[in-house]
């Protein structure tokens, strides 16, 4: 559902040939995304999909609310997404909601005991709850039930609206008709299953990034000390798999804990103007790529990712991610550190460690003492401010002999306090 084209060159990814990404990015930030909402809401669907079908025998008393409950989730998805990079790069609110389900069933009206219906005339939008949210005008009498199929408006370029327009129902009660439209009741279903199943996998595609990618990279992938070995990659991604699988032995595992794939795709090759970060213009062969999904996006970005170092990582201050840039490993982020005004995570993060080295490493306690005393001789003017720094560069290097262990601690304490 919602297709898109991405343009990758270099470290570059273009959405629809227009909305501009670093690789990489559009992980990180859905990684910093709350999904609890939509998991709850994608639940409850995966509940109702085999319920809202249309019944064989008999009438659940609730039909009409279980139609209301997986419309909601539909309508979540839709908001939500449009919200989301990718997503909000192309499509436009107009373009959601395709076809609900509630539309679905008031295209089927010999399926359903005469009730309410609303005359649309315009989109339909929002949550929906039985009364509210609505809107239309009321379903003239005189018009009578017999026009209530469905009429799809048409646009000047003879493109089918999604606008809703005609009769829609607002409640539902199958009347389990007779044999005659046993082909109407097969069609229906098959369409209510579909429509169901691609909400659902896109839904689950999202779930996917906090599930699966998430724990992929806290705790295999940035457990490595560079990223940019291919085999120590494989073996991190051998552990994982390998977890993986014992897990789905013990638990009952649902579709977006488990890594995805890419599916749904085909890539071409194209010769296109590309503009570097400098603003300079090249031409370049692109590879383009039609997704069907995020999911096989995502997959690309994460799989492109581990080739280059370009992957987010979750910083050990603010817990959010970011992208580390290829070959440069960092722990900690660059926005403003909770409970900060000014100071980044990587400020204080730095300083922090430096802290700790001093307090755990009598080499870096030893370098701390001494650059003191020779501060403090700076402001007594025994020592002008150049031989200070001259001093600091000698004093850095040393420090880095000591750690490397190419002259005795002792002689290096000795030489500090010169
Ligand atoms: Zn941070």
């Amino acid at each position: 559902m919602y297709a898109f084209k991405a343009y990758r060159v270099e470290n570059q990814v273009v959405i629809n040939g227009r909305h501009k990404y670093r690789q990489g990015e559009v992980l990180a930030d859905l990684l910093n995304q709350d999904f609890t909402k939509l998991k709850e809401k994608y639940e409850e669907c995966l509940r109702l999909e085999v319920p809202v079908r249309y019944p064989d025998i008999g009438v659940p008393d609730d039909y009409t609310q279980m139609v209301y409950a997986v419309q909601t989730f539909f309508n979540y998805v839709d908001d939500m997404v449009l919200r989301l990079p990718v997503y909000r790069d192309f499509l436009k609110p107009e373009d959601t909601r395709p076809d609900g389900l509630i539309n679905l069933l008031s295209s089927y009206p010999e399926l359903f005991e005469e009730g309410e219906g609303i005359f649309f005339n315009e989109a339909h939008s929002g949550d929906c709850t039985f009364d509210e949210d609505i809107h239309g005008e009321e379903y003239d009498e005189e018009e009578g039930f017999e026009a209530r199929e469905r009429r799809r408006r048409h646009g000047k370029d003879g493109a089918v609206s999604n606008t809703l327009s005609g009769i829609v129902l607002t409640s539902f009660t199958p009347n389990n008709p007779e044999e005659t439209y046993s082909v109407l009741v097969g069609q229906l279903n098959r369409r209510i299953v579909k429509l169901c199943d691609n909400y659902l996998a896109l839904a689950a595609e999202l779930l996917r990034v906090p599930y699966v990618y998430s724990d992929l990279l806290d705790d295999y992938i940035h457990k490595l000390p560079s990223l940019l070995q291919p085999s120590a990659v494989a073996g991190a991604m051998e552990a994982y798999f390998a977890d993986r699988e014992e897990y789905d032995k013990t638990h009952r595992s649902g579709v977006y804990e488990r890594m995805g794939e890419k599916r749904g795709t085909s890539t071409t090759h194209e010769v296109m103007v590309y503009e570097d970060e400098n603003g300079g213009t090249a031409k370049r062969l692109w590879e383009v790529t039609e997704h069907g999904s995020i999911g096989s996006f995502l997959y690309d970005e994460f799989f492109g990712g581990l080739e280059t170092g370009r992957l987010p990582k979750r910083c050990a201050i603010c817990g959010k991610y970011f992208l580390l840039d290829s070959g440069y490993s960092a722990d900690f982020c660059e926005r403003i550190a909770p409970g900060e005004a000014e100071k980044t995570c990587r400020d204080i993060g730095a300083r922090k460690r430096y802290d700790e080295k001093v307090k755990n490493d009598p080499i870096w306690l030893a370098y701390q003492r001494a650059y003191k005393t020779h501060y403090a001789r700076v402001s007594k003017k025994k020592l002008t401010k150049p031989e200070f720094a001259a001093w600091s560069d000698w004093a850095i290097e040393l420090r880095g002999k000591a750690l490397n262990g190419e002259i005795e601690f002792e002689e290096y304490v000795r030489k500090l306090k010169r």
